[in-house]
Parts: structure tokens; sequence; C-alpha cells
């Protein structure tokens, strides 16, 4: 007699782009017992977060969308944050997903012990189950500068991620931005709109790539909603450009690198008319190393009366404003950081807190590491998603985490079939990953000689190093000999 599948009770930590993706994946493969805890009221992760003026994707829209959700109603090609909240919202409502949900817990503890997981949150509340599927993304934490006289600053002061939409900012407003990243990029030209005097601190320049950003118009829209192959045309599009040119540019592919540095030379050089502003803008280091900047709108916007660009590095924050290294304060009334995230906490600061009382922070004390980006060691039954060494840097996350999703299911299918009661990547199996991908890092610019969020502690970049193909393939299905297995 053939035995029915077991339902594996999950908790997904996290209810962004992955949380939401898994439990629908989840339910889809027939496991129905689900509970999804969200930190704060709302889904979206990132895009709930990141509300600055300017967000948006760098990922062409119609890329960044499920593949089983397509989106013929993207108003441009470049999403701005807004949108994409919206587009996680209509799939959250569409697929009935906050019904799992449980708003505003956020799990401070997971313990595994006799073969279950014992998740806590801070409402009190204690959920045990078979699994944990970590969805709690990559760059979520945000980074403040070490600099002296920080706290001093009396005027408004808030990180990019969490914009501060009290404080109005017009004409006669003095704003002085730290960084000059990915979301600066974005954040500064609107900033300038507003007709503020806006004093960009920059530490180190950043390469930047321009790439057309259109609307599509209502026409568009219409005939993409009629011929589905319309939109599915521009989401291949959008994926063969960053297979063929941009992973394989920043992986070391030699006609593709050589073709990006052209590409974000030239348009430094036609974008920037001024020589000794262009040459305050111009990176010392090879082009991919940081991460590329995609943006159309920051060398316009540097350029205004009102854009002041300041490179000589800052000695201390007043409580009026900044003083750089040359000895001038620069007076501010407002002080946006846009310096980053930590990339390294993943779950944490949750205890994780595996088989014989591994905390989190024990196994990862001499480096993050992890098998397939996904499984650790001494901790059974869990899954880490978007982890160290997956292409973060090169494709899209959602894309990503539907590879990932398919492994996870994979992986507790198994499971379901009572092949195991338990299971946890052998710690060879993480070495011997960990080395592989080491190798492959030798040969991309992310090691072009520059600082970046991707470096860990050791330098080594957290990303995949080869073929988005070679991830697919290789992620396709659990090479068991890779895995400890224990049957109770
Ligand atoms: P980031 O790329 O890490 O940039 C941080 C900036 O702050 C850098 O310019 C850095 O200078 C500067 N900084 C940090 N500490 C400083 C200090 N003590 N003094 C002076 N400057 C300091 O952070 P981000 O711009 O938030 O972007 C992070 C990532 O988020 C991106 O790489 C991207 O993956 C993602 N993102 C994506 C999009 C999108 O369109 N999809 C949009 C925004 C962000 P140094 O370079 O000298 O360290």
């Amino acid at each position: 007699m053939t035995q029915t599948k077991r339902n594996p009770s999950v908790v997904i930590i996290g209810a962004g782009m992955t949380g939401i993706l898994m439990t629908i994946k989840l339910r889809q493969a027939g496991i129905t017992d689900i509970v999804v805890l969200e930190k704060k009221e709302s889904v979206g992760g990132t895009w709930r977060e990141n509300t600055y003026p300017g967000a948006a994707c760098d990922v062409p829209a119609h890329m960044y969308t499920y593949s089983f959700e397509p989106n013929p109603n993207w108003s441009r090609f470049f999403a701005r944050g807004p949108e994409i909240k919206q587009y996680f919202e209509h799939v959250v409502n569409k697929y009935d997903v906050a019904r799992d949900i449980r708003f505003n817990e956020a799990v401070t503890d997971a313990h595994y012990t006799d073969g279950k997981w014992t998740v806590k949150t801070n409402k009190g509340q204690t959920y045990i189950a078979d699994f944990i599927v970590c969805a709690t993304g990559i760059l979520h934490h945000p980074q403040f500068p070490n600099i002296a006289g920080l706290g001093d600053f009396k005027g408004a002061k808030f990180h990019t991620a969490q914009w501060d939409h009290s404080v109005e900012i017009t004409a006669n407003t003095r704003v002085g931005v730290i960084g000059t990243g990915s979301t600066a990029a974005q954040a500064i030209p609107e900033l300038i709109k507003t007709g503020a005097q806006v004093s960009v601190f920059q530490r180190t320049p950043q390469w930047l790539m321009h790439l057309p950003d259109f609307t599509f118009s209502k026409t568009s829209r219409k005939l993409m909603t009629r011929f589905p192959i319309i939109t599915k045309f521009h989401r291949n599009t959008g994926k063969f450009f960053l297979e063929h040119f941009f992973t394989k540019a920043v992986t070391g592919q030699f006609i593709q690198k050589h073709l990006l540095s052209f590409l974000c030379k030239a348009n430094l050089r036609l974008s920037i008319k001024d020589k000794a502003l262009r040459e305050k803008l111009r990176p010392h280091y090879q082009v991919g190393c940081k991460r590329v900047i995609i943006n159309s709108t920051f060398y316009k916007g540097i350029q205004k009366p009102n854009a002041h660009l300041i490179t000589e590095g800052i000695e201390r924050i007043t409580e009026t404003g900044i003083i750089t290294k040359d000895g001038n304060h620069h007076e501010l009334d407002v002080l946006v950081l846009s310096t980053g995230f930590n990339a390294f906490n993943f779950m944490r600061p949750m205890n994780l807190v595996g088989r014989n009382n591994v905390h989190i922070d024990k196994a990862w004390a001499h480096k993050i590491k992890a098998y397939r980006s996904m499984l650790l060691s001494d901790y059974p039954n869990f899954f880490l998603m978007l982890g160290p060494n997956t292409p973060i840097g090169n494709f899209s996350v959602i894309a990503m985490s539907e590879v990932q999703t398919d492994y996870v299911i994979k992986l507790i299918d198994k499971w379901r079939d009572r092949e195991f009661d338990e299971f946890e990547a052998k710690q060879q199996a993480i070495d011997d990953f960990t080395a592989y991908v080491k190798e492959g890092l030798k040969g991309t610019s992310w090691v072009g000689g520059c600082q970046s969020w991707y470096l860990d502690a050791d330098g080594d970049p957290i990303l995949w190093p080869y073929t988005w193909q070679r991830w697919v393939d290789e992620m396709k299905d659990p090479q068991m000999e890779h895995i400890n297995t224990t049957t109770f």
C-alpha cells in the first residue's frame, strides 16, 4: 500500500519578495501548514523599507517579475519603488497569501531540538515547525557611517532606507548626502529637482552605465495585456541582457567585460561636460568592481547649479554641518546617510541555534558560508534564501528565488515521501562549495581593486562567479551525496 505524503509544518521568516513566492509555491505543492512571520505591518520587504525619492529597480521591470505572474501593466522600463510594492501587494491579494502571514511578529529565537524547530517571536508566541525557510533578504540592515560627531548634528538626519517624509525639502534647504552608491545615484537627482542646495560627499566615485528608461504607453500596455507574447518578449530581452552581457561582463568574459568598461567610460566622457568635474567623478578601479550603477539621471543632476560635489573627505560632523579635510565647514539643514547596508547579517540579530546548541554567530565566526548558498551543517531542515554566493550582483533576485524555491520544494518532497526525517549539508560539502566558488572569483571584476559591500572579512566577494546557466543547472536537483540525512 502506498503511503500518502506527509504534510510538514513550515515557518517562513519574512514576507518580502521571497517569502511571498515561497508561500505560493509551497501551497501549490500541496503543503498547507504554513506560517509566515513578518516583522513589519505589511508585505514588500525592501520595497516597503526604501521609500527614498527616486527609488527604482535597476533590473528591467518585466524581468523583475515572478515568472508565473507577468505584469503587462508595468508603467516603465525600470519600475519605481511604489509600483513594485503595488505589484507584490497585487500578488499577495490574488493568491490570498496574507491568510498565512502574522504581521508585526519578528522572530527573536529559532532553536532546533529533537527533530523540530521551536520559533519564538517578539509577541511572545511560539511556533513548532518541521522546516524553517529564512526569507529575510540581503540588504535590510542600514549601515551608519563611523564618522566623528555623527550624533552631534542638530538638523534632520536619516538613512535612505529610513527616509523621513515629514522633513520638508524645498528650494532653500541645504541638504548633505553622504555616499554615492546605487541608492544615492537615484535619490540625489530628485533632491536636486526640488531646488535645494545639495552637497554630495563622495568618498569613492562609481562607474555608471546609461540605459534608456522609458514609459510604456497606454497602447503598448493594452497590447501587452491582449498579446502576452509581447510581455514575454520584454522579459526575454531583459533576461538576455542580464545573462549574456551583464553577468558575463562582471564575471570576466573578455568581450563583455571590455564592452561594459567602454560603455561606462564613454558615459562619463559624454555626460559630464566640465573636465574638472569629470575627473572628480572618474573611478580608479576596474569597471564592475563595485556594482555598476545603471542610471540615467545622476550625471545630469550633478551638473546643475544647485548640486555641489565634495571630494575632500569628511573630517567630522558638527551640530550644523560637515567639516571636510580641507577645513571647510559645510552648513546643512538636512543630512542624508546613503551609506549602504550590512550585507553579512542575513537572518541576524535573530538567535538561530542549531543542533548541539550551535549559535549561528559561532558557526559563522570564521567565515559566512553555506552549501549552495542555502544549506548549513548543524542546522537541519533549514533553508537560507539568497544566502552567500547567490548570483545577487548579476541577475534578477526574483529569478534566483524562483530557482531556490524549486530546490527547497524538491528537498521537502523527499521528506514528505519519508526518504528521511532530517537533512543538513555535510561540512565537507560546504567547504568544497566555498573553495569551488573562491576559485572562480579570481577572474571576476569584483576583486578588481576596490572596497565594496560584496567583500567579506577575507576580501572574498559573496557572489557567484560563474554563468547564470551553470548556477541554474547546479541547482536543478539536490545532490544527496553532499547532504547528511537521518531517519528517526
Ligand atoms: P553602497 O553601494 O554600499 O554605497 C554606500 C555609499 O556610502 C558608498 O558611496 C560609500 O563610499 C559611502 N560611504 C559608506 N560609509 C562612508 C563613510 N564612513 N564616509 C563616507 N562615505 C561612506 O549602498 P547603496 O547605494 O545603498 O547600494 C547598496 C546596494 O543596494 C546596491 O549595490 C544594489 O545592489 C542595491 N540597490 C539596488 C537598487 C536597484 O536599483 N536595484 C537601488 C539601490 C540600491 P565608498 O564607496 O567609499 O565605500
